[in-house]
């Protein structure tokens, strides 16, 4: 299919390189890995050999240097080719924090080994059973106890734990009750997971509908050195609400991909198949719903570049940002629909690769933030109405 999409006529070299290093990890190797709920080693290997991964960490400390547009760009292309970002995002989106926030030696110490691969930081410890996205309701506490922190309570879906060695983690510091604002009290630390051998941190993997690794925390006097504290304590939420609009423009690149990915099978396979002598895409009834969907997909992509491009010359994007991740994630779900049904029942069949990618991009409606959240957002802080929480 020609592409007249003349955004993909930009950054066609990082395109083309992100592309040949994803092209070799085909459909058999994602069932593969699928079937035997395994993480995809090989594939994290080889986008960090070749640097993707560390495309935000500045040159000086030996990352890409790349703006947010160009890392979008990488995680689109990821999620297009068939892959999952979902193994290896975190470490885009972790990243704002420790570059905005962490202090000059945790920079040099960590973000070299980091850009080499030889540290990942694959992990963010943010969401609580009993707090849900009432963030500011944070019951896992950090208490300080001469140069070390005393990590207790507990944390729920956190992904990747296996397969990082350093852990963003966000813990009181001050108790609820003792700060005048919900917001201030919260700090975040970047936990390096090989230092205590374990020792007060029990990780338990929870089954789910994605082959995503993620995991119950359960901290009980986990000890975090007092230096592994990231800028100021008592800041954290913060700076975990600066990181967000990068997050948010990063995902929606990642639903974009996926929606591309969507349209591609389904076209194809609806020029392909013949039923009742003749090709299925000769149907409008499967025409338009894929058409449709081309277009929701388009308009999403547009609202990411133009989040991105603000966040890149440092304006406020926070609205734009939350509406591309908001359009993106329905423009995939709607794309992912169209296909499933495109392809009837083989769409069923693993073998295509159409029912894990339905599943891996519905996540995004619920994960990282929820559609309700990002509503709430737009209605309360873009559109000024009463606030609901
Ligand atoms: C596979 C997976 C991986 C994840 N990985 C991580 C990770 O690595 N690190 C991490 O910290 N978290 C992770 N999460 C957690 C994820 O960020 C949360 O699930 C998500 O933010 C929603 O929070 P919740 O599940 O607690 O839902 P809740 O906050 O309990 O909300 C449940 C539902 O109610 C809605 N809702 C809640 N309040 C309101 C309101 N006021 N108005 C309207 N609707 C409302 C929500 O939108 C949602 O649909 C992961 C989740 C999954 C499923």
């Amino acid at each position: 299919m020609a592409d007249i999409n003349p955004r993909t006529q930009q950054h066609t070299e990082i395109r083309k390189a992100v592309r040949d290093v994803c092209s070799a990890y085909d459909s058999s190797y994602w069932q593969k890995i699928e079937e035997a709920s395994g993480y995809p080693d090989e594939f994290i290997q080889a986008l960090t050999k070749t640097g993707w991964l560390s495309a935000l960490i500045p040159e000086e400390y030996g990352g890409g240097g790349a703006s947010l547009v160009e890392a979008s760009v990488i995680l689109e292309e990821i999620n297009r080719s068939g892959a999952n970002s979902g193994a290896c995002h975190a470490q885009m989106y972790i990243m704002g924090a420790l570059l905005r926030h962490g202090s000059p030696e945790q920079k040099s110490k960590y973000l070299p080994q980091i850009a080499s691969g030889k540290l990942r930081l694959q992990s963010f410890a943010v969401t609580e059973p009993t707090t849900g996205t009432d963030t500011t309701k944070t019951r896992t506490i950090a208490e300080k106890r001469g140069d070390r922190y005393f990590v207790n309570g507990q944390k729920v879906w956190i992904s990747r734990v296996q397969h990082t060695d350093l852990m963003m983690l966000l813990a009181r510091t001050t108790p609820r009750e003792q700060v005048t604002k919900k917001t201030d009290g919260l700090s975040i630390f970047l936990v390096d997971l090989r230092e205590n051998g374990g020792k007060g941190l029990t990780i338990r993997p929870i089954r789910n509908m994605v082959n995503h690794e993620t995991n119950e925390l359960f901290f009980d006097d986990f000890e975090v050195p007092a230096e592994n504290l990231i800028g100021q304590e008592g800041k954290g939420f913060k700076y975990i609400l600066d990181g967000m609009n990068a997050e948010r423009i990063l995902i929606a690149a990642e639903c974009v991909g996926d929606g591309y990915w969507f349209i591609d099978k389904a076209r194809g396979y609806s020029t392909d198949r013949v039923v009742f002598d003749r090709p299925i895409g000769q149907n409008q009834g499967i025409q338009f719903p894929i058409a449709q969907a081309y277009a929701q997909i388009r308009a999403a992509d547009l609202m990411r570049y133009e989040a991105a491009e603000l966040f890149d010359s440092g304006k406020p994007c926070g609205a734009e940002a939350n509406m591309a991740k908001l359009l993106a994630a329905d423009a995939s779900w709607q794309a992912a629909n169209v296909c499933l049904q495109t392809f009837g029942g083989f769409g069923f069949a693993s073998e295509y690769d159409i029912e894990r990618k339905f599943r891996e991009t519905r996540l995004y409606q619920v994960a990282p933030i929820s559609t309700n959240l990002i509503l709430s957002f737009i209605a309360e802080h873009v559109l000024g109405m009463p606030r609901s929480f």
